[in-house]
């Protein structure tokens, strides 16, 4: 793979660091700001604002366990593409160790979160790492050497300065009866209005982009399947402080100050959604990956590049972390308060390990399976997309069960940690709070911890996340059958033809 010298295009300012702190992070964003609408007004500084502090101190801490001695040998990782140490999300595994070494790595970031977080800066380092990967054998193939060589600059750049990226791909809902080329301003969604010698400026936004407002980049990649007018394929990389870059912030989730007895898994693990609206964006050339041959996307998704095996994947990892949590959730509920003695309480537990233990399976069996290619070795498609798409059920279920077995139970919880500090009301909760195996306490947050996953709104809004950001679960799960399995569906279907052809037939 070729090399063009610079590695930095971008308007973010700041020194190369390989393997960044969390302050260095915090100090980057506040020295690049994007410009981020919240309750009509644009913040002035997201590390500063109450409803981005959260996240932005979670990805800090995503840095700092590069640094951590529990975490380093697993985060760390000697990368040969850029002849330095890098974070193991940026690895290109081209072996099956390799891709162990990745998954283990990613493994533990998302323990660490408890299966939350869903984007952390490694879940875009491996997209930016994959079209690296296949700079030469795709984008270079389909689009020429120019866009080869953007492949490879932005991953270097990523790499080198360990860049926290997120992306956005939806057009808003606006009618999704018809094309967006169809609605009454074809440029709702992101459409390229005009080409210039120093770049394409383009024009629309983008349904949702979570991290958006505390990313320091930015991927946007349309999916044209939905479109083919040519004016939407475009995929490019760009600072989220680019002039006319905006971003819509939701309404944050964050508990109010203090409230980490409160809302554990808020206090922790929130991320921020936005609207991103690209307004009359300059996308210079070097940036751009993917241009104008929407019928490229095929191949990308689905074969040459195999996108869609490599984020299911990731996704894998992320539900497996969270089912592991799910499950010792339930089980110390069920054992608390005696109901695990129950047979229908025993079976729900037994549904949520079945699932943890298939998704174990998937994850090592999709490294043991994977295709070993000449640029990259990359997890079974098959085994990926299918446990992925499975888990656009799984995890849902898992709340189910935990409202199910915890019953009216997760209710009348007491408002906050001043309940436990009056002598007086103390001694009631003591008493009728308690749980057999746990004191008011420790009962008390327990529960705190269930209703931030089963009630709060951040926990339903990672419900929403987890059925719905890889796409419609029906539609995904139908393309199990017409795309994922379409090359192998026939040996299914021989192994019932080779029975009926030996049966006999009537006489004639
Ligand atoms: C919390 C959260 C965070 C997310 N973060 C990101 C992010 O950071 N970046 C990003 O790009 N995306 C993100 N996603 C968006 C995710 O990619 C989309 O939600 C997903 O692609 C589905 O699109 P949609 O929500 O527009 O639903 P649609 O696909 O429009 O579906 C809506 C409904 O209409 C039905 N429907 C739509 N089209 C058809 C059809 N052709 N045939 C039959 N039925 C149809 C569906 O079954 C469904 O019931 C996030 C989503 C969530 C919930």
């Amino acid at each position: 793979m070729g090399c063009r010298g610079g590695y930095f295009h971008g308007s973010i300012k700041g020194v190369v660091w390989m393997i960044r702190r969390g302050t260095d992070y915090i100090k980057s964003i506040k020295e690049n700001p994007p410009v981020v609408y919240y309750e009509g007004e644009v913040v002035k500084d997201v590390t500063e604002h109450s409803a981005f502090k959260i996240p932005i101190s979670t990805v800090a801490k995503y840095y700092d366990l590069h640094w951590d001695e529990k975490y380093k040998e697993y985060l760390r990782v000697y990368n040969l593409d850029v002849g330095e140490e890098t974070s193991i999300s940026f690895l290109r595994p081209k072996n099956k160790k390799d891709l162990g070494k990745l998954r283990d790595g990613l493994v533990k970031i998302y323990d660490y979160y408890r299966g939350f977080f869903g984007r952390s800066p490694d879940y875009l380092n491996l997209w930016t790492m994959v079209f690296y990967a296949h700079a030469e054998d795709y984008f270079g193939k389909q689009f020429g050497s120019k866009f080869m060589e953007n492949a490879i600059e932005i991953y270097k750049e990523a790499t080198k300065r360990d860049l926290f990226y997120t992306h956005a791909i939806v057009a808003p809902m606006y009618d999704r009866s018809r094309p967006p080329s169809q609605w009454e301003d074809p440029y709702i969604q992101v459409g390229i209005v005009e080409e210039k010698p120093e770049g394409v400026v383009v024009r629309g936004a983008a349904m949702i982009c979570t991290a958006g407002p505390y990313a320091e980049m930015l991927w946007y990649l349309p999916n044209v399947r939905r479109d083919s007018d040519p004016r939407y394929a475009i995929y490019f990389s760009i600072p989220t402080n680019t002039k006319g870059v905006k971003f819509l912030s939701r309404r944050g989730f964050q508990p109010r100050e203090g409230g980490e007895f409160e809302y554990p898994i808020s206090s922790r693990f929130e991320e921020s959604d936005a609207v991103l609206v690209l307004d009359n964006v300059l996308i210079p050339w070097e940036r751009i990956i993917f241009f104008k041959k929407p019928e490229l996307i095929e191949d990308l998704m689905w074969h040459t590049v195999q996108l869609r095996g490599w984020f299911n994947w990731h996704f894998v990892i992320q539900h497996y972390s969270r089912l592991k949590f799910l499950a010792g959730l339930a089980i110390a509920i069920a054992e608390a308060s005696g109901t695990s003695n129950f047979i229908n309480v025993q079976e729900k537990i037994g549904e949520i390990l079945i699932y943890v233990a298939l998704n174990e399976a998937a994850l090592y069996a999709s490294v043991e399976r994977a295709q070993e290619l000449p640029n990259i070795t990359r997890p079974d498609p098959y085994i990926s997309i299918s446990a992925s798409h499975f888990n656009m059920k799984t995890v849902p279920r898992a709340n189910e069960i935990l409202r199910s077995i915890s019953a009216g139970s997760s209710i009348p919880i007491p408002a906050g940690i001043k309940d436990f500090e009056n002598p007086e009301e103390r001694k009631l909760l003591d008493k009728y709070m308690a749980m057999k195996g746990l004191d008011a306490l420790e009962r008390v947050k327990m529960f705190n911890l269930l209703w931030d996953v089963i009630g709060s709104e951040a926990g339903m809004r990672y419900e929403q996340y987890d059925r719905f950001s890889r796409g419609d679960p029906t539609i995904r799960w139908a393309q199990t059958y017409t795309e994922v399995f379409k090359d192998r569906k026939h040996e299914f279907v021989k192994l019932v033809k080779d029975i009926i052809d030996q049966m006999p037939n009537p006489k004639a």
